[in-house]
């Protein structure tokens, strides 16, 4: 067995306050950041808009094969938006992307519609029929699509091409990340 040496003791003595709040710091910076770039938020006018957005595009989807949801049966099923929020923050911090996002975004979770979509400038819509992970999937996705429009990237190009570039950067993220 080993004997720890006098200066390794020390490290250990010295050592973890530090660490502790730079840890804190540092979680809380993230915190901070994201809260700043990403505001994510639940409106029932904003379900009523994604509700008659989405019945006025239906057939469209279908043709296209799009995943959406329209019912609401299952409507009075309580969901603590709040805490939902929270652990979408909690997923989207994982990703550099996010945190080094240099513009505003305003997230609204809703029951209704496809998985997401958005409105320029900086409006996302993510569908909370699944779990936190795979709605910040579909809220990075989104903001990618908002980034091209801004760029003018997507000047020209029809909406299969449109996919096609921002799959291919969202690949990039991922696998950058
Ligand atoms: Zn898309």
């Amino acid at each position: 067995m080993s004997v720890p040496s006098l200066s390794y003791r020390g490290g250990i003595q010295k050592d973890p306050p530090y660490t502790f709040f730079k840890k804190i710091n540092i979680v809380y910076l993230r915190y901070k950041i994201i809260s700043n770039m990403i505001t994510i938020k639940h409106n029932f006018f904003v379900d009523l808009k994604l509700f008659f957005d989405t019945l006025f595009k239906k057939r469209w989807l279908d043709e296209n094969g799009y995943y959406y949801h329209l019912s609401i049966i299952d409507e009075y099923r309580k969901i603590n938006f709040l805490n939902l929020s929270e652990e979408i923050k909690k997923e989207l911090a994982k990703y550099n992307f996010i945190n080094k996002l240099n513009e505003d975004y305003i997230v609204y979770l809703t029951k209704y519609g496809a998985l997401g979509s958005f409105d320029e400038p900086n409006t996302v819509y993510a569908n909370i029929q699944r779990e936190p992970k795979k709605i910040s999937l579909t809220i990075i996705h989104e903001i990618i699509h908002l980034m091209f429009e801004k760029e003018l990237l997507f000047q020209n190009l029809s909406h299969e091409e449109k996919e096609t570039a921002v799959e291919k950067k969202f690949k990039e993220v991922i696998i950058n990340n």
